[in-house]
């Protein structure tokens, strides 16, 4: 069977390839026009704490509305731009407009939460990436504290040497770090016994299914554990329903980010929950 449609499936895997990488370099030159035109957009997803309910912190999420493809989601365009190296100027482009959108709010009168911001591969090996985020934040006068910056373990172990040293850096400056999709890497734990990392992120692959398979909790209970052990915060990412909550409140998760509280929103939105809030406390 293979054998006798191999000749035209190949032909129509090719033309699919070609129509792929067609796509990726549309989209590639797009990004570049998309930097200069105001098409990317900042989305906030809160993380609530449960014991005040309050929202503690967002993690800042990128949105591309695409002049004729309409919404692009980062799960697209994101890989596309780490390819191109596009990536940095993206990654830089972020945190500007994260720094600017912070003193917005202090200038307002709105006390901000802290915003966490991901940072690709790339861009933590971008040699300027440590001076990037001071400028960053002494541009618009910001102290370190308000922000977070989310690393994946893929990062730092590409390069282990120089991944502590930026660490150090940036944990001696005052900027909190934290692992993104904690447990999905090539991961030795070794790093979080040298590293200045302040918090773990669960990823959203253990979460799932915590309530359905023994194997998913038995990994979230011990990295709860193991943060807790150690020293470090802990958030579980992508919290979609009320017994995925209960069972990690039960094992002693205290952050919570997730479907089941809030989806990332535009900043109009966001900025509503904050000025609901009576009180926040940057913790
Ligand atoms: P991430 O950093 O792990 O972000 C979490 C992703 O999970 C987000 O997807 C978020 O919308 C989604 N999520 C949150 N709660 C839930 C939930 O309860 N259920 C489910 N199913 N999903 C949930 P999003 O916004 O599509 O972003 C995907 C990835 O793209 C991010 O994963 C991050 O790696 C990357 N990304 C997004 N914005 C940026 C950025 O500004 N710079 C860089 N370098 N990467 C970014
Ligand atoms: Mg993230
Ligand atoms: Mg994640
Ligand atoms: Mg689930």
């Amino acid at each position: 069977q293979a054998k006798r449609s191999g000749g035209n499936s190949f032909r129509f895997y090719a033309q699919e390839m070609q129509a792929a990488s067609q796509q990726r370099m549309e989209l590639e030159s797009d990004m570049r026009q998309a930097l200069e035109s105001d098409q990317f957009q900042l989305y906030f997803q809160p993380q609530v704490r449960m014991d005040s309910s309050h929202v503690q912190s967002a993690e800042v999420l990128l949105r591309w509305n695409h002049p004729e493809r309409g919404l692009v989601p980062p799960g697209v365009f994101i890989p596309i731009a780490e390819e191109s190296l596009l990536i940095a100027d993206i990654d830089a482009w972020v945190l500007r407009a994260v720094c600017k959108q912070i003193r917005q709010w202090l200038n307002a009168g709105i006390e901000p939460v802290r915003l966490a911001i991901n940072i690709s591969a790339a861009q933590f090996q971008n040699p300027r990436f440590v001076s990037l985020v001071k400028l960053s934040l002494s541009q618009f006068e910001l102290s370190a504290d308000h922000i977070e910056l989310e690393i994946t373990e893929g990062a730092l172990i590409d390069n282990l040497e120089h991944a502590r040293q930026v660490l150090n850096e940036l944990g001696e400056f005052g900027v909190r770090l934290a692992i993104d999709d904690f447990g999905t890497g090539y991961c030795s734990l070794a790093y979080l016994k040298t590293m200045p990392i302040d918090k773990l992120k669960i990823d959203q692959s253990f979460i799932r299914d915590i309530t359905l398979s023994a194997r998913d909790a038995a990994i979230v209970e011990v990295i709860l554990q193991l943060s807790k052990q150690l020293g470090l915060r802990c958030i579980a990412e992508g919290v979609e329903t009320q017994e995925e909550l209960d069972w990690l409140v039960e094992k002693g998760c205290e952050v919570f980010q997730g479907y089941f509280f809030h989806r990332p929103m535009p900043l109009a939105d966001f900025a509503k929950l904050l000025s609901s809030q009576v009180s926040i406390n940057r913790v």
